[in-house]
């Protein structure tokens, strides 16, 4: 039998013998079904922060659990030097569910987005005549896309970066939400391949950019013939009340980055998404994963996106935003704590007020958690609100009083 441990000797363990590569908040979660987690008291939460948005389809969502745990008894593993009887399947449920010709299945956000990076490059030299070795990829200030080293070499973050060189050359950045600085560079350059964005930055704090943005964008892509590259691994798949996040401007991205929630969170799934003229770039042996694309991941990700359309979560993200940040706003206006929030459907940020404590938005996560709602500070003075969205609007205004009770006490 294995021995029982209280919560502070499992933290002492992780301590002692993991790397310390993240700063978790004191709370170690045992189960988890639908919107709530308990811990190993038995202590129930709401999860506000669904494993950065991993989560969407709720904790162990039946259907998905069902699926995974058919195929794990039947195949798990094959390596793609043979087919398996469920990729071709989901290829086809996931080409024609986002609208392209082709899939790449690979495991991991930051393997999505390396992809993304060597199809660009790749087309840039068989299909735009850019010179070997020449193509930029042109990616925004905050961004956040993952933690490889050619991925942290564009990244403007030092805890990210620094340490981590030489860096990967090939990149360029420039401030987000500013159409003139893209327009200024892609008329200056014509070794420009590619344009990669999120549509939303989550990591960053939650920055919405201004409407017209990414149409924009996407409109100068097309004029200087550069890909445009979304990053929608965390604004993807209903988050933000669309299916994605990109459907707000009618931006269909030429190459379309997605994890996290393809799996509902059972399962490390991600894909990149073009239609042939772009992925028929990349022939046998030139790229690949011994995971990607395993039997498994393919019969959790038809699933976990059967879930998102069958149970309208874009639709509840869309309207329980709207009443998330209302509710939020009015508490901004009387709170000297909370100063504002901001955000897209179910993807929100609180910004506190941190002026006279610095460690104030952690603290308040502290108290949350008390009070029986998980979420996270990022960049120290920013709450970000991500519940999964299978959220029914009775447990969203309990999450709401939870959320305004625990801000009043630190007024
Ligand atoms: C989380 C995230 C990634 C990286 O995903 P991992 O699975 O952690 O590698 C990439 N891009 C965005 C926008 C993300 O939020």
């Amino acid at each position: 039998m294995e021995k029982e441990l209280n919560a502070k000797q499992l933290i002492e363990l992780e301590e002692r013998y993991g790397a310390h590569n993240y700063h978790p908040l004191p709370v170690v979660l045992q189960r988890g079904e639908g919107v709530h987690v308990w811990d190993v008291n038995d202590k129930q939460y709401f999860d506000f922060l669904s494993a950065y948005s991993a989560v969407n389809q709720g904790h162990c969502h039946p259907r998905i659990v069902e699926a995974m745990t058919a195929q794990t008894r039947l195949l798990t593993l094959t390596s793609r030097a043979f087919h398996n009887d469920k990729l071709g399947r989901y290829e086809e449920y996931a080409t024609r569910y986002f609208g392209y010709d082709k899939l790449l299945p690979m495991n991991t956000g930051a393997e999505a987005v390396e992809t993304a990076l060597k199809l660009c490059r790749k087309w840039a030299y068989e299909k735009k005549g850019i010179e070997s070795g020449k193509a930029k990829i042109v990616t925004c200030e905050g961004n956040f896309h993952g933690r490889t080293i050619s991925i942290v070499s564009f990244s403007i973050d030092p805890d990210a970066f620094d340490g981590y060189g030489p860096y990967t050359p090939g990149f360029v950045t420039i401030p987000y939400n500013n159409v003139e600085a893209l327009k200024a560079l892609l008329e200056s350059d014509p070794d420009i391949a590619g344009f990669l964005v999120e549509p939303i930055q989550g990591e960053a704090g939650v920055f919405v950019p201004d409407e017209g943005y990414l149409k924009a964008c996407y409109d100068l892509c097309k004029q200087h013939n550069v890909l445009f590259i979304a990053d929608e691994v965390q604004t993807g798949i209903a988050r933000t009340g669309r299916l994605l996040a990109c459907d707000y401007e009618g931006v269909h991205p030429d190459i379309l980055i997605l994890g996290k929630a393809l799996s509902g969170g059972a399962y490390p799934v991600s894909a990149v998404l073009s239609d042939d003229a772009i992925m028929e770039v990349i022939r046998p042996g030139q790229h690949g994963s011994t995971f990607g694309g395993n039997p498994i991941a393919a019969c959790v990700a038809i699933v976990a996106l059967d879930v998102v359309k069958d149970e309208h979560l874009a639709e509840n993200a869309f309207r329980l935003g709207q009443i998330f940040r209302d509710a939020m706003n009015r508490l901004c206006e009387v709170s000297t704590v909370a100063s504002y929030v901001r955000g897209r459907g179910l993807l929100n940020a609180l910004v506190i007020n941190n002026d006279k404590h610095k460690d104030l938005a952690w603290d308040i996560c502290l108290r949350l958690a008390e009070n029986g709602l998980l979420a996270k500070p990022t960049h120290t003075n920013i709450i970000r609100f991500a519940p999964p969205l299978v959220i029914t609007e009775e447990q969203l205004r309990q999450c709401i009083d939870i959320i305004v009770k625990t801000v009043r006490e630190f007024e």
